[in-house]
């Protein structure tokens, strides 16, 4: 298996995600392979995610370097004008990337790495490869328009979004299991054997199992040991690739951490209580569940009860920080110029939700320091989900709260010294841009910087 590492190669980047994995979890016990590689990269010691910071957000801020009020894609769930009104819809079905495009004529409204691949000379090296075994959704926004190469269990394409021959699909299931086969396959074809400029590797774990589990348990903790076991074959394989590190750049991330849940909310039934929409599955005022934050639209005939919206949302107790109009743009949410405009102009639109519905609110849910069972800090309220993972005393994630703001970020190579850290705060945003520097492309339009230089 593999090339002789001498053969000469063309400047690659090869990026892996173990979803969910809170930096301050990683250790020399719990993850040996991940905190050996801490030491022979430069750490980004105040590493972010996005708000929301759900794994769909940031997966698509990885891939376009932009804030979601920029590429598009605005949560998890998101509230959607289909035909028959507003109401919410998940963004990791696998039929997502469809309905949106067949609504708004795209999925998101940045190019992704992938795009800006293909588009380069870098393209005959067959751009982008992307191996996932995330949600479909999360997958999808890595290419949603097929440039490069997206193996994934709900389907596998090449570019022109052709799909692949069955022997090539990808057929794992999320789970310790289902990430180690991936990542066979993810450095057998991808790393070593192919020659594409950019490899992701997208990890389940430990998200999964945190979802499912407390925090620190046992089941927790194999997941961090299997995710740790996953990104240390991948360094080692890109160690044989290169091994002085200067042509390939490894680059192990995680979206976002989790914390564990302490109440579970049901604001869509409070709203109704307080007046401020009709009915359950009314379609004038539609909150919209982000694991511990909540996004909320108004459709174009209910957007007069936004202020009345804020005001409540202002005296929960469950809601810690609360955003809306202008606000909405410091945590990288936008409602469509509302703020500007004023609730009487026409013609605004959230971004996608389409018929003049507006996003009226977002809030990160009430949270506390105490530690879990398993001495693990952050307990958060989360809004309750039809269907979604409604788990007290499990791990979730979406908002503003220190553990799950704190995702880990390495590099080595590619020109980062080893043994280094960079102190200032950094962002999944911040990735694209490092990346396209690395491979010699431009770097316009995206919001993160380039790290490289950066202290
Ligand atoms: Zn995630």
């Amino acid at each position: 298996m593999g090339r002789p590492a001498s053969k000469p190669i063309h400047r690659r980047a090869v990026l892996v995600v173990c979803d969910s994995l809170r930096a301050d979890l990683i250790g020399p016990e719990a993850t040996p392979r991940l905190f050996q590689l801490g030491a022979e990269s430069c750490r980004c010691e105040n590493h972010r995610s996005v708000f929301p910071s759900t794994t769909r957000t940031a997966s698509a801020s990885i891939a376009t370097g932009c804030l979601p009020r920029n590429h598009g894609l605005l949560g998890n769930v998101v509230a959607l004008d289909e035909g028959r009104g507003l109401a919410p819809v998940s963004t990791g079905r696998a039929d997502y990337r469809d309905r949106i495009r067949a609504l708004t004529g795209r999925v998101l409204t940045r190019p992704t790495l992938a795009q800006r691949l293909a588009e380069s000379p870098l393209s005959g090296s067959g751009g982008a490869v992307i191996f996932s075994n995330a949600t479909p959704g999360a997958a999808h926004v890595q290419d949603p328009d097929g440039h490069g190469t997206l193996y994934h269990r709900a389907g596998s394409h090449g570019p022109g979004l052709r799909p692949l021959p069955p022997a090539q699909h990808l057929d794992t299931l999320k789970g310790i299991e289902g990430d180690a086969a991936v990542t066979d396959r993810f450095v057998e074809e991808a790393v070593l054997g192919g020659e594409a400029a950019l490899c992701v590797l997208w990890l389940s774990e430990p998200d999964f199992t945190g979802h499912a589990q407390p925090l620190g348990g046992p089941e927790h903790r194999l997941a961090m040991a299997a995710a740790d076991a996953c990104a240390g074959r991948v360094a080692e394989a890109v160690e044989r690739l290169d091994p002085g590190g200067e042509r390939v750049m490894l680059i192990v991330t995680s979206d976002h951490g989790q914390e564990t849940t302490r109440r579970v909310i049901d604001v869509n039934a409070l709203l109704v209580e307080a007046g401020l929409k009709a009915a359950p599955d009314s379609t004038d005022i539609v909150p919209t569940s982000q694991g511990t934050a909540a996004v909320f639209y108004a459709a174009a005939g209910a957007r007069e009860r936004i202020p009345a919206l804020l005001e409540f949302l202002q005296g929960q107790d469950w809601a810690e920080a609360v955003y809306g109009g202008a606000t909405l743009r410091d945590v990288g949410l936008d409602s469509g110029g509302l703020e500007s405009g004023g609730l009487e102009s026409g013609g605004l639109d959230d971004g996608g939700a389409g018929n003049g519905s507006v996003l009226a609110a977002a809030v990160s849910m009430a949270k506390s320091d105490a530690k879990n069972e398993y001495g693990i800090a952050g307990l958060s309220d989360i809004m309750f989900e039809e269907g979604g993972i409604n788990n007290p005393g499990r791990g979730q994630h979406g908002g503003l709260g220190a553990y799950e703001q704190s995702p880990f970020l390495f590099i080595r190579g590619g020109g980062f010294p080893s043994g280094t850290a960079i102190a200032r705060p950094t962002s999944c945003i911040d990735l694209a841009p490092t990346i396209l520097a690395h491979l010699g492309l431009p770097l316009g339009g995206m919001d993160g910087r380039n790290l490289q230089g950066v202290q």
